[in-house]
């Protein structure tokens, strides 16, 4: 019968069969075969205290009262068993001094004596094994053969328990930081999903980690994730901080706490940013947070997706601070994602092409020069303008490989016109703030117009405003002066949208001045608006620099411009961005675009009113 129960017990450790139900299996078998005792098993917990494991014939109040009771001298029979090591035999709970705090409760139930016995694995006790008895007494000859078995078959269930367990934890902590990690922040995410609780979702990113790696050696980044994740874990509670692996972390936050994701993001910021020392470097470490709260109908997919939205987006715009997602965060965001898609498959594909729009002087209607514009094909054959898909264009590589295509096929478009005897002025293209920041943009552009045996000189180049203004390190405006000592003209794009100023003309000089369209399209109606301009003209003919008015689309506005003393215009008026064959057609035709206005001298002397 014993032999029976050995191999059964044995078998169920041995197939996995959870704990409680093996012991379970155990204590009711057992009890069947000696009906006078009552058995109970009980394991340790981590602080020493008594778990409730098996115990099928205790009254369950009786069981509930054992639990979570810490071991030690004379803590009842099992409670001094665990402590000692050592079996504990009480003939008489009603007397021993052992059960003295405990009788009241045990006596009611009929539980009149209690042997208990360590469950010992590796020299650590792990649990207790106790038989109770109904009336005073001390075990039998057959009940001590039982029972050592049953010890035995007990150790071997917990270990192998304890074992498995902390395989888990392992599998689920990452082993740099001690934080879970990315399976059990699945989880948990998954299982917010199954509650009405309100929650929320942080996922963070810490700033400049392959720098860190590169400068300093994988010794400092790893100290850096680790004091990271220690700030992070500590500054985020009550949130439940997660390492998702390399320089990502998450932070999960359950109940009325989601609600305010700032106010946890600002304290992970401000714990985070204290200098630390990593592999003997001082580093001040930056994260950049996103996060989102799950709203009503979001399911735990949706939430994490969001957060991601959020995170990218603090990324782009707000490094080392924190972006919470609103509704049309991800549709921005998706939109630019498509866009950069898009763009690098026609790339690949050869469906970037340059179309052509003229710059016409007011005074003959004649082509002083071209602007080239980048159009996309569709694989269905339609041509997209630049506005569809100027998202991509803030993409650094993109707007590098653009750039680069443009010069390509501009610079051959210019050697056929140059052979078949053109005068088409010079040509701009325009360049993004991504050409600026790789080193040698002069030579890229010179070698590529070399090559094509197009000179220098009738080649201008388009800097936004925007671009122009970001004069950090000197790097735009060292390469603004040094393409215009290779010979090529600078435009400066858009002025009027930004802030640009006389100043800055003065510190760092271009050739030309754009002026925008919205200023030109608001001259008409605001007198304020057209005095700006004729103070600008004023000032560029001062200092040598052309002015060139943008989105001139009708009559009156080219009359005005021309007027105050603008020179060149260019705009629907005269011509959209046209292909290369009628470009080539136009420029043989030499045809007058608009209605020529004659020399500004002859213009009329005063603007309506
Ligand atoms: P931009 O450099 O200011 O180019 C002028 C834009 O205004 C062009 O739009 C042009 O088609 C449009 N336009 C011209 N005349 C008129 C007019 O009378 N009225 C109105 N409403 N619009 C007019 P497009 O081609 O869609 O280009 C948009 C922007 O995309 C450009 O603004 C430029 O910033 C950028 N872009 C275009 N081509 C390139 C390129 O090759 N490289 C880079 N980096 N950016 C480019
Ligand atoms: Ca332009
Ligand atoms: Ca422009």
């Amino acid at each position: 019968m014993l032999t029976r129960l050995q191999n059964k017990i044995l078998e169920m450790i041995a197939t996995g069969v959870p704990l409680d139900e093996t012991v379970d299996l155990l204590c009711r078998t057992v009890e069947e075969m000696d009906p006078d005792v009552i058995c109970s098993v009980l394991g340790l917990d981590q602080q020493n205290r008594l778990r409730h494991l098996a115990g099928p014939s205790l009254p369950s109040v009786y069981s509930a009262a054992i639990d979570g009771i810490a071991i030690g001298p004379g803590v009842g029979s099992c409670g001094t068993a665990a402590f000692t090591g050592e079996p504990v035999t009480v003939t008489d709970i009603a007397t021993h001094p052992y059960w003295a705090p405990y009788k009241q409760l045990a006596l009611p139930l009929g539980l009149a004596a209690c042997w208990s016995s360590p469950i010992l694995a590796s020299g650590k006790v792990l649990g207790t094994f106790a038989f109770y008895f109904r009336t005073p007494r001390g075990p039998t000859e057959t009940e001590q053969k039982i029972v050592a078995a049953c010890v035995h078959l007990c150790a071997i269930a917990l270990e192998r328990d304890q074992r498995v367990a902390e395989r888990r934890r392992l599998a689920e902590t990452d082993a740099l930081t001690q934080l879970p990690n990315r399976s059990r922040f699945n989880d948990m995410v998954a299982m917010q999903g199954e509650s009405d609780c309100p929650w929320g979702i942080i996922l963070g990113d810490v700033d400049n980690l392959k720098l860190v790696n590169d400068t300093f050696g994988h010794r400092a980044g790893d100290d850096l994730i680790r004091t990271v994740a220690s700030r992070i874990a500590i500054a985020a509670e009550p949130g439940v901080s997660f390492r998702l692996g390399g320089d990502e972390f998450a932070i999960v936050v359950v109940g009325e706490d989601s609600q305010d994701l700032a106010g946890i993001a600002a304290r992970v910021l401000e714990a985070i940013k204290a200098p630390c020392t990593c592999a003997e470097q001082v580093i001040y470490p930056s994260l950049t947070l996103g996060g989102a709260v799950a709203g009503k109908n979001d399911n735990p997919e949706q939430v994490r997706q969001n957060a991601d939205y959020a995170l990218y987006h603090a990324k782009e715009r707000a490094r080392g601070s924190f972006i919470q997602f609103v509704p049309g965060l991800g549709t921005a965001i998706v939109k630019r994602f498509r866009a950069i898609q898009d763009v690098t498959e026609a790339l690949r594909e050869g469906r970037i092409e340059a179309y052509y729009q003229p710059i016409v002087d007011f005074a003959t209607g004649q082509v002083a020069s071209l602007e080239a514009l980048c159009r996309m094909r569709t694989r269905s054959g339609d041509m997209l303008a630049a506005a569809h898909f100027h998202e991509a264009t803030k993409d650094a590589n993109i707007a590098f490989e653009l750039t680069r295509r443009m010069l390509n096929i501009v610079a051959a478009d210019m050697r056929r016109w140059v052979d078949d005897g053109l005068d088409f002025g010079r040509v701009s293209i325009n360049l993004a703030a991504a050409d600026f920041y790789r080193a040698g943009l002069t030579d890229r552009v010179a070698a590529c117009f070399a090559e094509a045996g197009v000179p220098l000189k009738s080649v201008t180049l388009e800097v936004t405003e925007s671009v122009y203004l970001d004069q950090r390190d000197q790097i735009v405006a060292d390469q603004i002066q040094q393409l215009r000592a290779a010979g090529m003209s600078v435009a400066l794009d858009d002025f009027g949208t930004g802030f640009a100023s006389l100043t800055h003309l003065l510190t760092v000089p271009v050739d030309i001045i754009k002026i925008d369209k919205c200023f030109v399209q608001r001259m008409i109606s605001d007198k304020a608006g057209s005095v700006i301009i004729k103070g600008l003209i004023d000032i560029a003919r001062g200092l040598g620099i052309r002015v060139v008015a943008e989105g001139v689309e009708t009559g009156e506005q080219a009359e005005t411009l021309h007027w105050l003393g603008c020179t060149y215009g260019q705009g629907f008026l005269y011509s959209r961005a046209i292909d290369r064959a009628s470009m080539t057609t136009l420029l043989k035709e030499r045809r007058t675009l608009g209605t020529p206005l004659g020399s500004a001298a002859n213009a009329p002397l005063s603007i309506a009113g």
